[in-house]
């Protein structure tokens, strides 16, 4: 893995990713916000709006996907839980026992662009790219 060898600037700072203020704030949005994903259909809190949100795995404390959604987040939380996602993340979850696994999400507008710079940093974090994150995200 090269990932941490090469210094990513951020696309809106231009500072690099790792010092990029806006990025450790919305990466301790989503560490102080997780939530299990089992809950997801039996309440509302997971909301309609566009946001960066992120899938991580209860047992290894490991972030599997993260992505964005400019509609809704809890959409695309339910289209990856449900079983019929054909995105590798969905087929990944499907059968699994939702109450292992957590999401969290920030209600941010420019999610679209943070994306790629968000996975870059998310790769520094946790020291390996999220397992899920196959494509490059959108940046701007
Ligand atoms: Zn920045």
């Amino acid at each position: 893995m090269k990932w941490t060898e090469t210094e990513t600037l951020c696309s809106h700072c231009t500072k690099p990713i790792r010092k990029c203020k806006k990025k450790k704030q919305v990466w301790k949005q989503l560490l102080n916000n997780s939530y299990n994903a089992w809950l997801l259909r039996k309440t509302r809190d997971v909301p309609n709006t566009y946001g960066l949100y992120c899938i991580s795995a209860n047992d290894e404390d490991e972030i599997l996907y993260i992505g964005y959604s400019n509609r809704s987040v809890r959409t695309r939380l339910l289209a990856h839980t449900g079983g019929y996602d054909r995105q590798k993340i969905g087929e990944f979850l499907k059968g699994e026992d939702l109450k292992e696994f957590s999401i969290s999400w920030v209600n941010e507008k420019k999610a679209e662009c943070l994306e790629e710079n968000f996975i870059d940093f998310v790769t520094l974090k946790q020291g390996f790219r999220p397992r899920f994150n196959l494509k490059r995200g959108r940046s701007c």
